[in-house]
């Protein structure tokens, strides 16, 4: 069987990683470059149980645990490992945990409230690394990588036989929708359910080996008043990322228009300047920002798309997209070669749930 993949970002890949390693015949599909997108710019926080109670919630530990075997089987190397998680406050005195337990490399203006999660419970992996590493792995097991724009799919009596790559007809048996915020523009071809993006902002700094694995989750307020929420992750790698700032920018034609909104790397800088000495005197490596894909109701879409067979969705994974990526990409590959899951039950992410735009 051939499937075609639109979209190199994190679940594209997975999806790919997951179906080579069964045997199937996989072309992935990607714009610009694999990772140009949310993938590479994002956090790259997991956490197992942080959707427990929620629809997310066998997804979600079953990609916890297989990003646990994925790094175990070394098929690649992208700075997974274990954390400890707190929460603090900026500025405002709040009941601290223990003395001992506080990171040591916080400003003392920041008062660390409680421990979210342990090194049972909460990891990071370097998206943009993980990303790429689940390509290679794709590649090593048979799958193909071809750079171009996906314009529009080919049908034969109602069904999806493949994709127009920038003039040329790919045929394959199953084309699978995974272009991030994107996919908005796959409505264009496919009765698709509405899919949004939502701006996020970033800086990466060079901070050596200084800060051990410890995350946290921050709330600052802003001289003018406005609540911003934080969240930085030392890596394996001796850099340190910081995200906050959502912005309701418009989603730009391509991954590569996409800039930061004026103004926001300032307010940024000026926020980690105040959480951490260490990141105040460290070099900033990047400053950014990227989309994450939304649904309507939150939750991802992921499954066959009705009316069109050979059409499969998997994008609209929000804050959890990495996260989520090795377990979607596992049930989407059985979904496709089997034509049921084995792990995970797919229906609370069924696109019909939505409706469609025709
Ligand atoms: C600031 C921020 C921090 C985040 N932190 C975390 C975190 O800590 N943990 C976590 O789990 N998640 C996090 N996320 C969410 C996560 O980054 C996303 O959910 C995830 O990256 C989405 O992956 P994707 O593959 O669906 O989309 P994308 O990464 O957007 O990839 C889609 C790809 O499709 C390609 N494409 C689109 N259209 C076409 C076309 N027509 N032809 C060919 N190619 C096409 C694009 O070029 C792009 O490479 C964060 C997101 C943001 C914005």
């Amino acid at each position: 069987m051939r499937v075609l993949i639109v979209g190199g970002g994190a679940i594209g890949t997975s999806i790919a990683y997951h179906l080579a390693a069964r045997g199937a015949d996989v072309i992935v599909i990607e714009w610009s470059a694999v990772a140009c997108a949310a993938s590479g710019k994002s956090g790259g926080f997991l956490a197992m149980d942080w959707c427990d109670g929620s629809p997310l919630m066998h997804l979600t530990r079953r990609s916890f645990a297989l990003h646990a075997e994925l790094a175990e089987a070394r098929i690649g190397e992208w700075g997974y490992r274990r954390m400890t998680t707190f929460s603090g406050v900026v500025g405002r005195a709040s009941t601290s945990v223990s003395r001992a337990a506080r990171p040591s490399w916080v400003s003392p203006d920041v008062s660390i409230n409680g421990q979210l999660g342990s090194k049972g419970t909460t990891a990071q992996v370097q998206p943009a690394a993980f990303t790429t590493g689940m390509m290679r792995a794709a590649e090593a097991r048979g799958a193909e990588l071809r750079l171009g724009s996906v314009t529009g799919l080919l049908r034969r009596g109602g069904n999806v036989v493949g994709a127009d790559l920038d003039g040329e007809a790919l045929v394959g048996d199953a084309v699978v929708i995974a272009m991030g915020p994107w996919s908005m523009l796959a409505a264009q071809w496919l009765p698709l359910p509405p899919v949004f993006g939502l701006k996020g902002h970033s800086l990466l700094f060079d901070t050596g080996a200084g800060i051990p694995p410890e995350a946290l989750f921050l709330e600052y307020e802003e001289e003018a008043g406005s609540i911003l929420s934080p969240e930085i992750f030392p890596r394996a790698d001796g850099t340190t990322y910081v995200c906050a700032i959502s912005s309701g920018s418009p989603l730009p034609a391509e991954p590569g228009l996409v800039v930061p909104d004026e103004g926001a790397i300032n307010r940024l800088r000026a926020l980690c300047a105040r959480v951490s000495p260490v990141l105040a005197s460290s070099r900033v490596l990047a400053s950014q920002a990227c989309f994450r894909p939304v649904t309507q109701d939150g939750l991802p879409l992921i499954g066959p798309i009705a009316r069109a067979p050979g059409a499969y969705v998997a994008t609209g994974h929000g804050v959890w997209g990495i996260l989520n990526a090795p377990a979607t990409g596992e049930a989407v590959a059985e979904l496709i070669l089997g034509g049921t899951t084995g792990v995970v039950d797919l229906s609370d992410f069924d696109p019909a749930r939505l409706g469609a735009v025709d």
